[in-house]
Parts: structure tokens; C-alpha cells; sequence
């Protein structure tokens, strides 16, 4: 049940074994990229639709673009009916395994997955409930 964040960049090498290999064997569906497009050791990486849309810029610190994050994240959420955002993080508030997500960002440190984390909570939480069944 508990949501966890990690880094890519962080995975232990392994001889010869491409680091997304290494995640589906070791924790199969229980692990998601929640990053943009990316190229990483001649893999082509999907964008997630929780990829953070904005970029930190070289004049500013890691995790600058967090803040904007939470907001974007929460004006997506409001978005009335099909709603692909929400649809993730609804999937995600109804997996009960543990949940690894995975980003760039060095941990421990800020990323936008942390937000991912309290997003999820608030749809588990009584009132994120009401307002999916609310929701226009
Ligand atoms: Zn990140």
C-alpha cells in the first residue's frame, strides 16, 4: 500500500542488465516510470501522463518546478469528465500493493512525485472520495 519515490539514475548496476529489465524482474507490475520522454541507455521511455510538464531552469534549484507541479496536478484533477490524469491516479489509489514511482530526480530529495503521493492520498481520503462522486 505504501507509494514510494526513486531515481532512475539510482538503480544499482547490474552486469549487462538494462535498469528497466531490472525493475519489471524485480518488482514487476509493482513499479512505474512517472517521468517524461526520455532516451536512457538506448531505450526509448514513454511519457507518463504524470510527467511533470515543467522543467527546472539551470538558474534554479532542484525541485524549483515542484510548486508549479502541484498546481498543474490540481487544475488537471478538476478537469470534468474523461480525464486521463485523474484516471491514472485513481489506478493508483486503487492498488494495494506497494508502489514504487520513478523519476530523475535524486533521492532523498524534491520531485513531483511526492505531489503524485499526496494526490493519491487525497483521493483515498473521505474527502477525495465525495468529490469523485461529485465530480461533473
Ligand atoms: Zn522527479
Amino acid at each position: 500500500m505504501p507509494i514510494s519515490v526513486h531515481s532512475i539514475k539510482q538503480i544499482p548496476p547490474s552486469q549487462g542488465v538494462h535498469p528497466l529489465d531490472y525493475l519489471n524482474d524485480q518488482y514487476g507490475e509493482s513499479w512505474m516510470y512517472v517521468g517524461r520522454r526520455a532516451y536512457y541507455r538506448r531505450r526509448h521511455m514513454k511519457p507518463s501522463p504524470l510527467a511533470n510538464p515543467f522543467r527546472v531552469q539551470a538558474s534554479q534549484p532542484r525541485g524549483s518546478c515542484v510548486a508549479q507541479y502541484r498546481h498543474w496536478l490540481w487544475q488537471q484533477i478538476q478537469i470534468a469528465g474523461t480525464n486521463p490524469v485523474l484516471g491514472v491516479l485513481c489506478s493508483l489509489a486503487a492498488w494495494e500493493d506497494d508502489l514504487r514511482l520513478y523519476c530523475w530526480c535524486q533521492q532523498p530529495g524534491p520531485c513531483h512525485a511526492h505531489v503524485i503521493i499526496a494526490a493519491v492520498a487525497w483521493l483515498r481520503s473521505s474527502e477525495g472520495q465525495a468529490f469523485l462522486i461529485t465530480r461533473p
